[in-house]
């Protein structure tokens, strides 16, 4: 098992890296950060946002739940994206589903002895995306499947629950070309694909 000490040592040695590749790495990043995109994905540790779309820390400005839900009424989620759209100026917002993502698939099977009383509730948006869906998702061949299609309904949904937020009209009422991007990771080849965009 990987222990903290672990990880202090191999932030040792990320830091020696680092600026062994350029001595002022980190005098440069801790100036001011101005970063082009806010990112709002599964906190899955397998969707890792700077690996995955090879930019660097500075670029991209993140928020992270279970299954990438915005919920109007989450104020975590309220201040990144006021902060983001109105101070950081970000150009672009993604919304990032994936496939095989615990919260769907535990939408979709639903176990008897699913006792997570808080995550049972924080998945209720997609409990409600798959009852409007469920004739389209559950005549699909299998579980991975309908997971796929499942999360990227949510995707969708979650893409344009952000476009309707108040902080996003604020934002295009003022003139803004700030764009909602909904995409979609595929773990088994590491790609990411659109799956709408939204704009003013
Ligand atoms: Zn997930």
């Amino acid at each position: 098992m990987i222990t903290i000490d672990d990880l202090l040592a191999q932030n040792k040695l990320w830091v020696e890296e680092k600026k062994a590749q350029d001595t002022e790495y980190f005098n440069k990043l801790s100036r001011a950060q101005e970063p082009h995109t806010l990112w709002i994905g599964c906190s899955d540790s397998r969707v890792s946002v700077n690996i995955i779309t090879g930019t660097a820390p500075g670029e991209i400005f993140v928020h992270r739940n279970v299954a990438n839900l915005i919920v109007s009424t989450d104020f975590n989620l309220l201040t990144v994206v006021e902060y983001a759209v109105d101070v950081l100026k970000v150009g672009q917002i993604v919304v990032c589903g994936h496939e095989q993502c615990g919260g769907i698939e535990a939408v979709l099977s639903q176990p008897d002895d699913f006792d997570l009383i808080f995550v049972r509730k924080w998945l209720k948006p997609i409990q409600d995306t798959y009852r409007i869906h469920k004739q389209e998702i559950d005549a699909l061949d299998d579980m991975g499947q309908r997971a796929t299609r499942l999360a990227e309904l949510n995707t969708l949904e979650q893409a344009h629950n952000l476009a309707q937020n108040y902080i996003v009209q604020r934002a295009w009422k003022k003139g803004s070309s700030l764009r909602i991007h909904g995409l979609m990771y595929c773990l088994r080849e590491g790609t990411l694909r659109r799956v709408i965009e939204l704009s003013d």
